[in-house]
């Protein structure tokens, strides 16, 4: 790779220069633009290899580079929203040595792969905090390697590996955003911090062991998974997100788009056991007075104590009917919740004459 403008395929552009101190890549697509979210890479063996995907609409194009020249470990990254490239800065390990090329492409350099065929990379991955939300689910902080950068598009999970006696389990986790009512939470998920609620079941072998992890211990996460495009939502101008229990989880991005980055109107139905599990209901009660007239919420409870006033069940088809008349047909369903839960939800949706071009569920 040394010229100074190489064609990577047919769609994608990389280019590179260096200055003294750093080298830059820059990938850029023709017609089409590269978001942040599109390209996950990192700089490893000993900073020698620069490996990478580019996540295009059905593929994924495979970076690999032994470099000509060694690097720091540190990678950054920079979306340039003016030509939509995506710029990574190298940093030299000898400054002030002129490299030549950039160096020599791998065998899967270039290499194109149906995005439901790539297998996932896992990223050694430190616990930065542990915040409590309800009585056994927490809030994670994990920090991915200085070496590593990936942006998890709104809606995308990832997997958390980890070792458990024999066997290695993975399990896989919506990423969210850490504070829903401030308008700037998503710029915390700057490639390399990662947010993730879970909840921790008694019998569960994996997230038993997740609950034990302190400030500072590690786990492997992978590369991002997920099918929900933030795109969708230009169609409509409502918005109702139905959740059982964690099923919450893949909505919170979503909702904090729709509330501070939209004029969208989001109708909540949200089923849980008890009042305990209800995540963030004192964020979400915040939000509906903030944005009262375009943000509303149902909690509804499956097995209530006696002091809970509000509506006691799962879900209903009279629930969805009244909520359905309040958006005018105009409205993108989103549904995430035990399985059993997202069935019966879209029986009802179907008998209620919703098309299914404007149901996403989260399965
Ligand atoms: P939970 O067991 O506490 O149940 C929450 C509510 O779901 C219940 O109160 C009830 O209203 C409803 N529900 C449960 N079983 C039902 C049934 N058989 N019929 C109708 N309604 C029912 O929920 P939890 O322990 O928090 O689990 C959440 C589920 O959501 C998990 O299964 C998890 O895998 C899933 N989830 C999926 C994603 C995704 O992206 N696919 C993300 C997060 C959570």
């Amino acid at each position: 790779v040394s010229d100074s403008n190489t064609e990577v395929s047919d769609k994608v552009i990389m280019t590179w220069n260096q200055s003294n101190t750093d080298v830059h890549v820059t990938w850029s697509m023709n017609g089409t633009s590269l978001s942040k979210y599109d390209l996950v890479c990192n700089i490893h063996d000993a900073g020698r290899l620069f490996q990478g995907e580019i996540y295009l609409e059905n593929e994924v194009l495979m970076i690999g580079l032994e470099l000509k020249e060694q690097v720091k470990k540190e990678i950054s990254v920079t979306h340039n929203s003016l030509n939509n490239s995506i710029m990574v800065t190298l940093e030299k390990f000898a400054a002030d040595k002129k490299w030549s090329i950039l160096g020599s492409a791998m065998q899967s350099h270039c290499q194109s792969i149906p995005r439901s065929l790539h297998n996932h990379r896992y990223y050694l991955s430190h616990l930065i905090s542990k915040t409590a939300i309800t009585h056994d689910t927490c809030l994670y902080h994990f920090k991915l390697p200085d070496s590593c950068y990936m942006c998890v598009p709104v809606g995308y999970h990832v997997y958390l590996q980890a070792d458990i006696g024999e066997i290695c389990i993975s399990r896989p986790y919506t990423i969210v955003v850490p504070d829903l009512c401030n308008v700037n939470s998503e710029l915390l998920l700057d490639g390399r911090n990662l947010f993730m609620m879970i909840k921790a079941y008694n019998d569960g072998a994996f997230t038993s062991n997740v609950k034990n992890l302190r400030e500072g211990d590690t786990l492997s996460i992978s590369t991002y998974e997920g099918t929900f495009s933030i795109s969708m939502l230009s169609l409509y101008q409502n918005v109702l997100m139905l959740c059982g229990g964690t099923g919450f989880t893949p909505m919170i991005r979503i909702l904090h788009y729709c509330l501070h980055k939209s004029k969208k109107t989001v109708q909540l139905a949200f089923y849980n056991k008890t009042v305990e599990d209800i995540l963030w209901m004192d964020k979400l009660s915040t939000l509906c007075m903030q944005f009262s007239g375009r943000f509303s919420i149902r909690h509804v409870l499956s097995q209530p104590g006696k002091e809970w006033n509000g509506e006691k069940g799962r879900i209903a088809l009279a629930h969805l009917q009244d909520m359905l008349n309040a958006c005018q047909d105009n409205v993108l369903v989103l549904v995430c919740g035990p399985m059993p839960f997202t069935e019966q939800a879209l029986r009802y949706l179907s008998e209620l004459g919703v098309n299914s071009n404007s149901i996403f569920t989260f399965t």
